[in-house]
């Protein structure tokens, strides 16, 4: 069975790029009956904060992305690891290293100075067990010396690494805390991990692990190296760019379906497939699809994608959607009134809107009520002749059926009599029914008030 994981550094807020791989571990896991699961990297005690943690699990959250049980604190786990390495010690794998790290320090320098390779390696290595200093040591990994360790990368292909340049790393440091490299391979291996879908910045790492995974005997999990994400110019995702957080991208009213699916993109691809949804991207996301190249971000196509998300929600779904951003902005939430008036013209406004922002501010004949304050720009079009048809519009479907081509052809017939076209005839509705310029069409606002509500809001511009 697949078993993947999302291993985040609780240091800040969940950034797109950590949100892609959680995706992309999540995709793998749920096309596959596989578990997706979680493990907080809380190890560096003074930048790990339970802020942090709270923030990208809710983020994860927002984004839609259950895991399997309770999120592992690697922090928790340092008793097994500090066991793991003195196992190692008990096989020969690893070796007590009793050098301060003013000694390697000093060694550094030295090396340095003649010009010789930096890599430390201890003259504790090979010494008698028997003839051991009663001192702090460090626990390292008794590394192959010669040969050379290949990463069987699923997305970068086999990447090798000579074994002169990897030195014994530290497992455990004499102060008896597991460090980061070999915390990461325990956890992996007691959670079952078969799948490790990560950053390529850890693809260097990654042959580090598998020297541990060898020591041990262990399952050495399937490796797949994702480019990170570049920003609209090619360069290294930064700040410059635009929003990183994701939480920037639930702010700015992009619905989690369609970040799911514009962040499943970055990177991955099925053929031709833009748009899509969640049953057909956990049916085919592969690491094949996986692309070496770093993916840029678009916010044209976020746009689009979003559109196309907004527009195929139910009813249910998108109101659903506009009440958790409203939430999330500290709006009040919608009153059965609102939504009344609302929920006729979703069809309307969905069509258009590419954002859950873009749809609400279209939506505002819907959220106010009488008398609707009119705008400045909308107000230049209520003069007296404009007045004077609202009127006559009043007047002549108080007693129509209330059905588009009726209101329609009575709104036509008016400002012919006029010698006007409909845009100008337009105008003061848009005015009186939503106080602004810029609406859905009149025939959708009246439709969607009803009779007695828009013939009030008319009545209270009309001259
Ligand atoms: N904690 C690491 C990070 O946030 C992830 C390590 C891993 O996935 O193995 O970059």
């Amino acid at each position: 069975p697949v078993v993947t994981r999302f291993a985040p550094s609780p240091t800040g807020y969940l950034h797109i790029g950590g949100a892609r791989t959680a995706l992309f571990n999540w995709l793998y896991a749920r096309g596959r009956d596989g578990k997706f699961l979680l493990r907080i990297e809380d190890t560096d005690r003074a930048r790990s904060t339970p802020e942090a943690t709270e923030a990208i699990l809710q983020g994860l959250r927002w984004l839609g992305l259950d895991w399997d049980g309770e999120p592992v604190s690697q922090f928790a786990g340092r008793e097994r690891h500090a066991e793991v390495a003195r196992a190692m010690l008990e096989n020969g794998t690893a070796y007590k290293c009793f050098s301060t790290a003013e000694e390697i320090e000093a060694f550094r320098e030295r090396a340095k100075a003649e010009g010789r390779s930096t890599l430390f390696l201890s003259p504790w290595r090979d010494a008698d067990p028997a003839s051991l200093p009663d001192a702090p040591y460090a626990i390292r990994l008794k590394a192959p010396r010669d040969g050379e360790t290949v990463v069987h990368d699923a997305v970068q292909g086999d990447v090798t690494f000579g074994n002169e340049q990897l030195d014994d790393m530290v497992l455990l440091r004499s102060d008896g805390t597991p460090t980061y490299m070999h915390a990461v391979v325990v956890d992996d291996h007691d959670m079952g991990v078969t799948h490790v879908i990560r950053g390529d910045d850890h693809l260097t790492n990654a042959a580090r692990q598998i020297q541990i995974y060898q020591a041990m005997g262990w399952e050495i999990p399937v490796f797949a190296h994702i480019p990170l994400i570049h920003g609209t110019d090619g360069k290294k995702l930064s700040k410059r760019h635009g929003a990183v957080g994701l939480h920037e991208y639930a702010a700015m009213g992009y619905p989690a379906a369609a970040m799911r699916n514009y962040l499943a993109r970055l990177g991955w691809s099925h053929g031709d497939d833009e748009l899509f949804d969640d049953d057909q991207a956990r049916a085919w996301f592969d690491l094949p699809g996986i692309g070496k190249a770093p993916a840029r971000l678009d916010f044209k196509k976020l746009e689009h994608v979003s559109g196309w998300h907004i527009a195929r929600m139910n009813d249910a779904e998108l109101l659903e959607e506009i009440a958790a951003f409203r939430a999330a902005t500290g709006a009040a939430p919608l009153t059965d009134r609102q939504i009344g008036w609302l929920r006729p013209a979703l069809a309307a406004l969905k069509a258009k809107a590419k954002t859950l922002p873009a749809l609400l501010e279209q939506a505002h004949f819907a959220l106010v009520s009488r008398p609707v304050a009119v705008e400045d720009k909308a107000a230049a079009a209520l003069d007296s002749v404009s007045r004077g048809i609202l009127n006559e519009l009043t007047a002549a479907v108080q007693n129509a059926s209330w059905e588009r081509d009726e209101l329609e052809a009575a709104a036509k017939a008016i400002g012919e009599s006029h010698g006007l076209g409909l845009g100008k005839v337009a105008a003061p509705l848009r005015a009186a029914l939503a106080g602004r310029s810029s609406t859905p069409s009149v025939f959708d606002m009246m439709l969607a008030l009803g009779r007695d509500e828009t013939l009030a809001r008319l009545q209270d511009q009309a001259g």
